[in-house]
């Protein structure tokens, strides 16, 4: 589907994190980890970049995709946008979805690729569903840590939704872990991980590094959905 969207709002995540929310149209349907395709002015130009929603389908009103705001054209258009100015839309795409198909899901995200995260958590949390979810987020320091709040809300009424934070560049009054997600971290945090689903999300070499580690487990690439966020 394509459409031309308005932003309805914008929200501010951090210094480099922005949101950007626009109405959904009633016939757009979508699974919680799919991404759109934005296209906007640039310079003159149109050009298109991919962003997983942020936003979960049990939001009705609105559909949100959330940027790490690079200081690159497309970034900094995207980050001069005001309310009310028009983007055009096409989506939904890809695999890395959940629909409740699972009872036991661990998600794997690395900085920004948290997006598709926060709306797999949500869609689970809002749905009421059963399913068994570990999330494990890896970022650099607590101002990437942009849904935490919101997430460890989540927590409280999703009995079966756990959150781990790792940073690894993270300040001397960070008291939780500092390393990155390897084997070790899976072993403690996950001890069932051979009986979950995974999701991976985040930069091409973290997601290839999780591969790795994950085949080292034994885990098979059936058992693995994965979105790498390179650029085009
Ligand atoms: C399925 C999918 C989902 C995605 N979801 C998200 C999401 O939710 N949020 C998000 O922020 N991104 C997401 N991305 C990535 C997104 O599409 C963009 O590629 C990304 O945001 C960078 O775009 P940009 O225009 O800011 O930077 P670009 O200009 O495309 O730069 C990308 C990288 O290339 C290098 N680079 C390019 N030009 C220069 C230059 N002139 N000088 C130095 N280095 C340069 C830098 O390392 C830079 O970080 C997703 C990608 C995919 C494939």
């Amino acid at each position: 589907m394509k459409f031309q969207a308005h932003v309805s709002e914008i929200v501010r995540r951090s210094e480099h994190i922005k949101s950007f929310r626009f109405r959904k149209p009633e016939d757009f349907d979508y699974k919680a980890g799919q991404y759109i395709v934005v296209t906007l002015d640039v310079n003159g130009e149109s050009v298109s970049k991919p962003f997983s929603l942020s936003s979960s389908p049990t939001e009705k009103d609105h559909l949100e995709f959330t940027k790490k705001l690079t200081g690159h054209e497309y970034s900094d258009a995207l980050d001069s946008m005001k309310k009310g100015d028009t983007f055009n839309i096409s989506g939904p795409y890809g695999k890395m979805s959940y629909e409740g198909e699972y009872e036991k899901i661990a998600l794997l995200s690395g900085g920004i690729g948290i997006t598709p995260m926060r709306s797999i958590c949500k869609y689970c949390s809002d749905m009421a569903l059963d399913t068994d979810v570990v999330l494990i987020c890896s970022d650099r320091s607590e101002e990437d840590m942009v849904f935490w709040k919101e997430l460890s809300e989540m927590t409280r009424v999703n009995p079966h939704l756990k959150v781990f934070q790792t940073l690894t560049r993270a300040s001397e009054s960070w008291t939780g872990a500092r390393d990155r997600i390897s084997e070790t971290l899976v072993r403690r945090e996950l001890p069932d991980f051979a009986s979950r689903e995974f999701y991976v999300c985040g930069p091409p070499a973290m997601v290839d590094s999780m591969m790795e580690m994950l085949h080292s487990l034994g885990v098979t690439v059936l058992k693995i959905r994965k979105e790498s966020l390179i650029g085009y």
